[in-house]
């Protein structure tokens, strides 16, 4: 493959020719091309829970290429994380999350920098950090964090890909924050079972790998600025019948965040 004819006119790669080899099986996407691959390198993308979710939407997000991630998580790894949270070890059981979880990152990919937030941030600390990058995963287990992350995105107008995962079953969907789209709280309640977490309810361990597989390539897409995002839709996954839906979703006029 010759990857410098590829760039057919367009402004000459900012990336190294060990980047362009790296990343070479994303280059030849015709829809990716050297600028999609570009506009990954460059972006900052906050994961909000180095859990499950977290742990398989951040690693393909490293292999992927992207310049700068920001993992948050006050939680250390215990024993019954291992079973799907795949980013963490035995022998690093009652570190930290966030550590464990850049260390194995940091084997993935070298390049890419790693920052790590480990505490529960207040609506202010979230506010900053939500401001300061490009996109926001919603990686976490419960309702109260889904809302004052959703809420940040709004104020930042930061796009959000949230994830949920619970049983057999799986969530995603992406709310760009722009006028006439829906956000996470305009539909939270079609969530079924919202304050049930995975410790309360079982969780089938790849339904989360699966779950944040389709949240990296969302942020991919949403990055590189390709394809169609789940913005007004919300993807259900159903892991014991294998079945994929697609629900239209829509601004909620009386929604308490996106509505005036
Ligand atoms: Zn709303």
């Amino acid at each position: 493959m010759t990857i410098s004819s590829s760039t057919n006119g367009k402004k000459h790669s900012e990336l190294s020719d060990a980047q362009l080899l790296r990343y070479s099986r994303h280059i030849m996407l015709p829809v990716m091309d050297i600028d999609g691959q570009t506009a990954l390198w460059h972006a900052r993308v906050l994961i909000i829970g180095v859990g499950g979710l977290g742990c398989s939407a951040a690693q393909y997000l490293v292999a992927a290429g992207v310049g700068q991630i920001t993992l948050v998580d006050d939680d250390v790894v215990e024993l019954n994380n291992l079973q799907r949270q795949v980013l963490h070890t035995e022998e690093r059981v009652g570190l930290a999350k966030t550590q464990s979880a850049k260390l194995a990152l940091s084997q993935i990919n070298t390049d890419v920098t790693i920052n790590t937030i480990t505490q529960r941030l207040d609506d202010a600390a979230l506010l900053e950090a939500v401001t300061q990058h490009d996109i926001v995963l919603d990686c976490t287990d419960n309702l109260s964090s889904r809302q004052g992350i959703n809420q940040a995105c709004f104020t930042a107008k930061t796009p959000l890909v949230s994830g949920a995962a619970i049983r057999f079953e799986g969530q995603v969907s992406t709310y760009t924050m722009q006028p006439n789209t829906p956000c996470y709280a305009c539909v939270s309640g079609l969530f079924a079972q919202p304050n049930l977490t995975c410790s309360e309810a079982g969780i089938l361990s790849p339904i989360v790998g699966m779950v944040g597989c389709i949240q990296a390539i969302e942020a991919i897409k949403c990055i590189a600025s390709i394809g169609e995002l789940l913005s007004g839709k919300l993807l259900i996954i159903d892991g014991l019948s294998m079945t994929f839906n697609t629900l239209a979703i829509k601004p909620n006029p009386t929604c308490g965040v996106c509505q005036d």
